[in-house]
């Protein structure tokens, strides 16, 4: 069942096998000019039987047959669903597609194992999909993965867990993602990371030796080793701080992500629940799902439809939004419980209009919505952006419209045209009726917020 990542003993031996092979061929293969000139009469052509059949869990294009010596013959397996390809047996290829020419008798049995589709999958040494299958933008049958450092808990364990699952759920499945916990220990994390780079090159996706380079630089601002000096500093200074993000992976086709030590999972601080964490998850998670609507374009022609000229106010306040109206949703209705209370949906949103609205006083007082970028007045664009989704969510009267219409549409149409079939007018003329919006009193602002 499971997938050991042992790439570098197969390689060596495969290539000592087939090096010492060819070099006795060389050795007993007769000088040229003894062979003598074919008889005109052929013999008879040698004949061998390829025999192919399927384990439990799919199916094999050919069942093979007899057939002259030296035939090629290519055999493609089709997994059922809910079944992953697990590889040949009688062939190392590990490929699903396999030509074989015939010159002995053959049986191969191609094996599937079954894909864990109800939970997160926490364990490094298996894959829960198809390795050789392009999943981007896809909706898949099967959860993220959550990779934790040995250092963390049970209860941070569980609560990114729970999270992942509830985001997946809410927003959909895609994927595959891999999300990275990182605690405060500095030895645990160079062990996680050195599974993630043995990942990587064991799917030929990165260099081992390059990817610990990267991660472990402790300069770079995305690197793993930076998300455990966050929680280091936690302890340390004894002061709440945090970072996630989604860092990519596209040219993988996987969501990677990494989180720095999620406290609030182990009531580190009072005052900061574990609905904290939880949030944060239903935040990166749902840049999951924005990114899926346009992970195979280009980087410019993503970023010009995802943040047009840079504005982050869709993505951030997006996710920003949809993660606390979500988390708000699941605890009113009765899906989420947890043992401390976190306020309501209107008093985060009370919080964030306040800080909004202190910053671009102080930092960029004329700028409107779509200027905020990741250089200029970011925390506008986050704490404002989640009023500007909110407002329009109200206006369409519709809490899941980006869901529903905006992102759904992106790709083909374009931001603005997306825009526009979403809200029913064009962002310009939304930008200005915000800036009018945000000059008024903060109850009556509060009430487009639902009452949750
Ligand atoms: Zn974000």
């Amino acid at each position: 069942m499971k997938k050991q990542l042992y790439p570098f003993a197969f390689i060596l031996i495969a290539f000592i096998i087939l090096y010492s092979c060819s070099a006795e061929e060389e050795d007993t293969t007769p000088p040229p000019s003894i062979i003598q000139t074919p008889e005109p009469e052929p013999p008879a052509s040698t004949q061998y039987t390829l025999t192919v059949t399927a384990g439990e869990g799919g199916t094999v294009s050919s069942e093979g047959g007899t057939y002259d010596e030296g035939t090629e013959l290519t055999i493609t397996v089709t997994a059922n669903q809910g079944y992953i390809f697990d590889g040949w047996e009688g062939s190392n290829s590990p490929e699903k597609s396999l030509t074989i020419s015939l010159n002995s008798n053959i049986s191969l049995i191609a094996n599937f194992r079954t894909m864990n589709t109800t939970d997160i999958n926490n364990d490094l040494s298996v894959f829960n999909y198809d390795i050789y299958e392009d999943y981007t933008e896809q909706i898949v049958d099967f959860y993220p993965n959550a990779f934790f450092t040995s250092d963390l808990s049970d209860k941070v364990v569980n609560g990114i867990n729970l999270a992942l699952k509830t985001a997946a759920d809410e927003f959909g499945k895609y994927g595959p993602v891999e999300y990275w916990v990182f605690g405060t220990d500095k030895q645990a994390a160079l062990e996680l990371i050195n599974k993630f780079c043995e990942r990587r090159e064991y799917l030929n996706q990165w260099n081992l030796s390059d990817c610990l380079r990267e991660q472990t630089d402790e300069t770079l601002d995305y690197s793993m080793i930076a998300y455990q000096k966050i929680g280091e500093y936690v302890i340390l200074n004894n002061e709440p701080q945090g970072g996630a993000g989604h860092n990519g992976g596209f040219q993988w086709g996987i969501h990677q992500l990494s989180s720095s030590y999620p406290f609030s999972f182990d009531n580190l601080f009072e005052g900061i629940p574990p609905q904290d964490d939880f949030k944060t998850v239903l935040h990166e998670y749902f840049h999951v799902y924005q990114l899926s609507s346009v992970y195979n374009l280009e980087d410019e022609v993503r970023d010009s439809k995802i943040k047009p000229d840079g504005g982050i106010w869709m993505i951030e306040g997006g996710a920003e939004y949809m993660a606390n109206y979500t988390l708000f949703k699941l605890i009113n209705n009765g899906t989420l419980d947890f043992d401390q209370s976190y306020g309501s949906l209107r008093e985060k949103m009370r919080n964030k209009m306040n800080n909004g609205k202190i910053v671009k006083e102080e930092n960029c007082p004329t700028s409107k919505l779509n200027e905020f970028t990741y250089q200029f007045c970011t925390q506008a664009g986050y704490e404002l952006g989640s009023w500007g989704v909110a407002y329009l969510a109200n206006k369409v009267n519709n809490q899941n419209i980006l869901l529903d219409t905006f992102y759904p549409n992106l790709k083909e149409l374009g931001f603005e045209a997306a825009f526009n079939l979403a809200f029913g007018y064009s962002s310009k003329e939304f930008y200005e009726e915000f800036d009018a919006f945000l000059e008024l009193p903060i109850e009556q602002q509060l009430e487009i917020i639902p009452d949750i």
